[in-house]
């Protein structure tokens, strides 16, 4: 048990390390480029903000939280999506004086759910919101953010999904025409979905076990409910896409389960991963912000969960190379010479030059050999004739010239030779 991580955690080793630091690297030069901000709320909230931010009666709030009540007696959850997080900072830190906010987060998010490939309870997301702006573009902007991320990472076999999901005026009449359609194949239905029929018949359409039965063909589509503003609103989300140059597949099945949802809604899957193949989704949540205590504000924005997005680049042999080469491995033999390396070591690091060097005493022979697989260009010998001389040995290890150059140019050296 001790030496065991929890069910659903992974612990990123040094070789993978290098992974997720380009691809956090990557997305902070993207949102830069498209002037979203960076913004890091706590890992755990209240829990009633995940009740109202979320919602009471999704999987998520009911079964998937990880709650627990801290030593002052408050009820406390690590977050299991940071949208929430995000829109309580926005209205404490009173963001919306600045007009349309543009933000963008890096973390781990917690869900008690079956661990899989690409799922886990502990996961890592990178999302981004723009808040305070109902201008279509906006939407196309963010979903252009997510396509082009996906997309400068060298991964191939995407399609973006798009749909609308209504507003508070419209979307009653498509639930009741669902409710309708769906009642007289009540018996083929599914028992979550039987659930589903009475609170929230829009779910039904993307269940994955109903999603694949024939009834399901002949669903009425949200488009013949539409009010003028959506329908308006999501024909300008197409214009701009099109525009943009970005193709694009209109999924009237694309539903996002929550109330707060409306208009826009997106998915961008990676075809390759199967079950799994969802890398991305978002849309316009207007409805969120005034949820959660603040004025009426339009907002809107999406996630992507990073395990996904490295599984996909791995499939598709994209991972860059590690690359862990330093400059130089610096040798010695003796008690004095072992000082006088400890040094030059510390000197070559302040300037800037990356060292090594073996701190397990081994021969001189040894540590040349540690010195070849280490993959350094150069190894500083040093012995007692250096020390004597305050010069350093400077063996190049791939063409094994070697020269013996007072110790103070040793830096000057290598960063002439390095370039
Ligand atoms: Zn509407
Ligand atoms: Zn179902």
């Amino acid at each position: 048990m001790l030496t065991n991580a929890p069910r659903g955690t992974k612990d990123i080793l040094p070789e993978q390390a290098g992974s997720w630091l380009w691809l956090e690297n990557k997305i902070r030069e993207l949102c830069k480029l498209y002037g979203y901000e960076e913004i890091r709320t706590p890992t755990f909230e209240h829990t009633e903000l995940f009740q109202r931010g979320i919602g009471e009666g999704t999987d998520v709030v009911d079964k998937e939280m990880y709650t627990f009540t801290d030593r002052g007696d408050r009820s406390i959850t690590l977050r299991p999506e940071n949208t929430a997080s995000v829109v309580r900072a926005y209205l404490q830190n009173k963001l919306y004086a600045k007009g349309l906010v543009k933000l963008f987060y890096i973390g781990s998010m917690f869900r008690y759910d079956r661990p899989q490939a690409g799922r886990l309870r502990e996961f890592h997301q990178f999302g981004v919101e723009a808040l305070g702006e109902k201008n279509p573009a906006v939407d196309a902007e963010i979903i252009l953010l997510a396509w082009e991320f996906l997309k400068s990472l060298g991964l191939d076999d995407l399609t973006l999904k798009i749909n609308t999901v209504g507003c508070p005026a419209c979307r009653p009449i498509y639930r009741r025409k669902l409710k309708e359609y769906f009642t007289e194949e009540i018996d083929e239905l599914c028992d979550d979905c039987k659930r589903r029929l009475d609170k929230n018949p829009m779910r039904i359409l993307d269940c994955k076990i109903d999603g694949l039965k024939d009834f399901m063909d002949d669903a009425p589509k949200i488009e013949t409910c539409l009010c003028d503003d959506c329908r308006e609103h999501f024909n300008r989300v197409k214009e701009f896409l099109t525009a943009a140059g970005v193709e694009f597949v209109i999924d009237n099945r694309l539903v996002r389960g929550l109330d707060y949802y409306t208009k826009t809604a997106f998915e961008i899957q990676y075809t390759p991963l199967g079950a799994q193949s969802a890398v991305a989704g978002g849309g316009r949540y207007d409805g969120l912000i005034k949820e959660i205590g603040g004025d009426d504000t339009p907002a809107v924005g999406f996630a992507a969960g990073l395990e996904r997005i490295l599984l996909a680049l791995e499939l598709q042999n994209r991972l860059p190379a590690s690359n862990k080469k330093i400059a130089a491995f610096v040798v010695s033999s003796g008690m004095a010479a072992e000082v006088y390396a400890f040094k030059l070591l510390t000197d070559l690091r302040r300037e800037n030059i990356s060292a090594a060097m073996d701190f397990g005493k081994k021969s001189l022979k040894a540590q040349m050999k540690a010195a070849a697989k280490s993959g350094a260009k150069f190894a500083l010998i040093v012995g007692e004739d250096e020390v004597a001389s305050s010069t350093v040995t400077v063996k190049n290890l791939e063409t094994s010239a070697q020269e013996k150059v007072p110790v103070d140019e040793v830096s000057n050296i290598l960063s002439q030779k390095n370039s």
